[in-house]
């Protein structure tokens, strides 16, 4: 089973996903050790060909607290065959050959993870590519959603910041959908608006939207502020945008005490860290989540 994009889940998996993610989850907190033989001998690649820190160390830590290998290449795009004109299908092609269980892949061209998987029955994990999706954390993201709020529709979802150029947000949308009586609103500025396909998938699936520029406007009554950084690395050249949506304690002040507020990170600027300590900022806690969940994932992959 390939992972490459978060609208292959339906709302029964998502479930089974995060209640197996509770039981690891408390599993390892009692004893980690015990894990260690799930996986034992198993071997995980990481292949990335655009920088990471969470999402590559939290699979490759999913991988060892369950007994397995990870061999890993972080700069693919340089030091992989990549740099001498190699495609991505020969490479998995070739990584093929050397029995790994899985292979986790994060490309900065959208489509490029889904051609390798065109051509290996090895399972491919979309670690993000381009500004196309990033499905695990979409699925960290969910998972965090339902810690918090126990529930995961009904929803008063913002999604902020760079939507047009971002892939977490996008991803986010599609697997709102899997859930009843969800409602999105788009809170940013005219050049950075979610693109239409996703709108057409909401339409699609009967979840409401709306844009909303104030912030204010939009954060009244939310449930969750998802916010995302301006994606710099993917702005056309010479195109400058300056990314004037911030989160201080000012916007906190107009989101009810039960919201949380979320990032993917890194976070740049765009949530100041006044606002780290509030109890509803759960963006670390959200990143600790990504183990457990690729935990989970790769659990029910490899099984
Ligand atoms: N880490 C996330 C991603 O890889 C978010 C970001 O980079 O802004 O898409």
């Amino acid at each position: 089973m390939h992972i490459l994009s978060a609208d292959q889940f339906t709302k029964k998996q998502l479930e089974e996903l995060f209640t197996l993610t509770d039981s690891i989850k408390s599993q390892f907190l009692t004893d980690k050790n015990k894990l260690l033989k799930k996986h034992e001998g198993k071997v995980l690649i990481t292949l990335f060909y655009e920088p990471s820190t969470r999402t590559r160390l939290s699979f490759a830590t999913a991988a060892a607290h369950m007994g397995m290998s990870v061999i890993s290449t972080e700069n693919a795009r340089e030091f992989s065959s990549a740099a001498k004109g190699e495609t991505i299908e020969d490479t998995a092609r070739v990584l093929e050959q050397y029995y790994p269980d899985a292979i986790v892949i994060r490309h900065h061209e959208t489509g490029e993870v889904a051609r390798a998987a065109a051509v290996t029955k090895v399972p491919i994990i979309n670690a993000g590519d381009g500004k196309g999706e990033h499905p695990t954390q979409s699925l960290l993201d969910m998972y965090t959603i339902w810690d918090s709020h126990k529930k995961h529709s009904g929803l008063k979802v913002v999604l902020g910041g760079d939507l047009l150029h971002g892939r977490t947000a996008r991803s986010l949308a599609k697997l709102l959908t899997c859930f009843d009586g969800n409602h999105i609103v788009f809170n940013t500025i005219p050049e950075l608006q979610m693109a239409d396909d996703i709108k057409e998938y909401l339409d699609g699936r009967g979840v409401t939207y709306e844009e909303e520029p104030d912030m204010k406007r939009a954060f009244q009554n939310a449930d969750v502020v998802y916010w995302t950084r301006l994606q710099k690395e993917r702005l056309p050249a010479g195109v400058h945008i300056d990314q004037t949506y911030k989160i201080d304690k000012k916007a906190m002040s107009y989101l009810p005490e039960t919201a949380i507020v979320m990032h993917p990170l890194p976070r740049v600027d765009e949530i100041l860290t006044e606002v780290d300590d509030d109890p509803r900022a759960k963006y670390f806690d959200q990143a600790g989540n990504g183990m457990f969940v690729r935990m989970a994932l790769l659990d029910t992959i490899l099984k």
